[in-house]
């Protein structure tokens, strides 16, 4: 690996800064020349909530449907998600709209189930270290999102894509999500320039997750920008049709207008980025 952080040998190294496309179904490819843009709810509440939103982000131009049924909540008298049911109502809200489904997967011993209907597995933030559950995925026939855990270096991130690649499953792509600090105005801190760096030294295609990250609706647009402008891949967006009334999250969801406008801008940026350098005087 070039710059070497982690030994020569690992397959998360393997032709360091050239990013392979982690293909999601056919038609939906991360890593491409389009930055792909994945976007639902935080939590899958109800069927009128999560189709309201399937449609929404479909229609504004959304790539991938997301949604919670497992949730990884700080206390265990929060909402923890629909679980199987929630599960289906996202399978049945993606297949409605046309759309591929994330969500995320909490235990190993889920990984075949929850498999069997999302088309990409979440591994979320606080089980980037769960080997257990890295190993099942490993043996899996889906990609992972592999979110970077909120306090993991950049080398425990990609040494945990290691074990989904050492278990035989390549189809790995990366989310920073933002790291906690000291500041507490916003959730996390966006580490672009990790993420910039994890796209450098590896394969592997790295999306931003500014949601998580920033815990606050109104910042999320600059992240998102931020993070296209930056090269990644795409980004990952909490949307609600109605984010005062979500269960979880919802001071950081857009509203679908909101959404709307990020995708015309977000369609700006990547268009810019396209174009040969402007020649200067
Ligand atoms: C989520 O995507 O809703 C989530 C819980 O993410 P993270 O694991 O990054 O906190
Ligand atoms: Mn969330």
């Amino acid at each position: 690996m070039a710059n070497s952080l982690l030994p020569e040998h690992l397959l998360v190294g393997r032709d360091a800064g050239q990013t392979a496309a982690v293909y999601v179904t056919p038609s939906v490819q991360v890593g491409g020349d389009t930055p792909i843009v994945m976007a639902g709810p935080c939590s899958v509440e109800s069927w009128d909530q999560i189709i309201t939103a399937a449609r929404e982000v479909a229609a504004a131009g959304a790539h991938v449907l997301r949604g919670g049924a497992y949730k990884p909540r700080t206390s265990p008298y929060s909402f923890q998600g629909l679980g199987d049911e929630g599960l289906a109502l996202l399978s049945e809200a993606g297949a409605a709209v046309g759309l591929p489904i994330v969500t995320e997967v909490m235990d190993a011993r889920d990984v075949e189930r929850v498999g069997r209907r999302a088309h990409l597995l979440q591994v979320g933030a606080r089980n980037m270290q769960n080997f257990t559950l890295l190993k099942e995925l490993g043996r899996c026939d889906r990609p992972v999102l592999l979110k970077r855990g909120m306090a993991a270096t950049l080398e425990e991130w990609l040494l945990a894509a290691e074990y989904v690649l050492a278990g035989g499953n390549p189809r790995v792509i990366l989310c920073e999500r933002g790291s906690r600090g000291f500041e507490t105005y916003t959730r996390g801190t966006l580490d672009l320039g990790v993420a910039v760096a994890a796209r450098g030294l590896s394969h592997l295609p790295v999306i931003a997750d500014p949601s998580h990250a920033a815990g606050r609706a109104e910042l999320v647009a600059p992240l998102a920008r931020a993070a296209v402008a930056a090269g990644l891949d795409g980004v990952i967006v909490e949307v609600h049709p109605n984010p005062e009334q979500a269960l979880s999250d919802g001071a950081q969801s857009l509203t679908p207008l909101q959404f709307r406008q990020l995708l015309r801008e977000l369609g700006a940026v990547a268009a810019r980025q396209r174009q040969p350098a402007a020649a200067t005087a």
